[in-house]
């Protein structure tokens, strides 16, 4: 799939064109914006507009000239371009892999073009591999662009930060997000939506993992008090952050209920689930989980073990959210 399906990034896409074209491209290029909505496709997509001989009227690359026929060459990238991300077994870009970036952007275009470099995600070089990049991104040599992808700025220097014009992408409106997803054969597009924030190729991503069929197998277990093993297991093959956002959406929308408000569109059904859920429920208690969830979500990135994990909140929900009425 181009980037150029992904409309909701047209107008970003098509200043960057402009800028290209009128020679006012800044060398240090910094896209940020939530996880999932083509950052990256974009990042792509302005370094092949760069590396094209002939763009077209609009900018985007031409697709026939020697640039472009280099670019799509299978096997090997363009000799003007290259790709920084986290090696295969590791979470972070290394001061070692930047400085081989660096000595890249140095050398010579073999082309005569520009000379292009897409990290991604920036956010992931090491405090050391920044610090490395900050030379070439004071000081490039003329034709190199740096673009950098980012979800998070916070997890950026200011060093970093201050060197690059930052462009900021935004998710869809929901009405547009939702009828991409339909286009990509998505029946059921509110629920993805509401799980990851509207972004729309996250949603794809986790639809593709089974993360509708697990928040409603959850629900209804939720809602027949099932044991907690058996509804931690409906996500042991999801990520727990899968897990725990699903959690966080069902007691959003519980609160939301308690305190007179309506569901956030999520189908009729789970609507009324959710409704049901929420009778009885003790707001007291319903606050402490939802600071439980949160602790949770500050420690997802190390769970010793996330079926224990899941189970343990699991066995909380049971206690602190169901009706007293209920128990004993
Ligand atoms: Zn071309």
């Amino acid at each position: 799939m181009s980037d150029a399906d992904h409309p909701w990034l047209d107008d970003a896409r098509a200043r960057l064109y402009a800028e290209r074209a009128h020679d006012r491209l800044a060398h240090g290029l910094l896209l940020h914006g939530p996880a999932g909505i083509g950052k990256a496709g974009l990042a792509v997509s302005l370094a092949d507009a760069l590396l094209c001989e002939r763009p077209q009227r609009q900018g985007a690359a031409c697709g026939a000239c020697r640039g472009c026929r280099l670019t799509a060459a299978d096997g090997r990238p363009h000799p003007d371009y290259q790709a920084l991300c986290p090696a295969d077994d590791k979470k972070s870009i290394s001061v070692d892999q930047v400085r081989q970036l660096a000595e890249f952007v140095h050398l010579k275009s073999q082309y005569a073009g520009y000379r292009v470099a897409v990290i991604t995600p920036a956010d992931a070089m090491t405090h050391a591999a920044a610090n490395a990049l900050l030379k070439t991104l004071e000081e490039p040599p003329a034709g190199a662009v740096l673009i950098l992808v980012a979800d998070r700025l916070s997890r950026l220097p200011a060093t970093v930060l201050s060197r690059c014009r930052q462009v900021a992408l935004r998710p869809p409106t929901a009405t547009v997000a939702a009828k991409w997803l339909a286009g990509q054969g998505v029946e059921d597009p509110q629920l993805l939506l509401a799980l990851v924030g509207g972004a729309p190729l996250r949603a794809l991503d986790y639809r593709d993992l089974g993360l509708v069929d697990a928040w409603d197998g959850l629900l209804a277990d939720l809602l027949q008090s099932a044991g907690a093993v058996r509804a931690a297991a409906r996500f042991d093959k999801l990520p727990l952050e899968l897990f725990l956002l699903s959690l966080q959406l069902m007691l959003r929308q519980i609160l939301r209920l308690g305190a007179g408000g309506e569901c956030e569109p999520l189908g009729k059904e789970r609507e009324q689930g959710l409704r049901r859920l929420s009778e009885g429920v003790d707001w007291v208690q319903a606050h402490r989980f939802h600071d439980l969830l949160l602790q949770a979500r500050q420690r997802q990135d190390h769970p010793l073990n996330p079926q224990l994990v899941r189970e343990e909140l699991l066995e909380r929900w049971n206690r602190l959210m169901r009706p007293r009425r209920l128990k004993g």
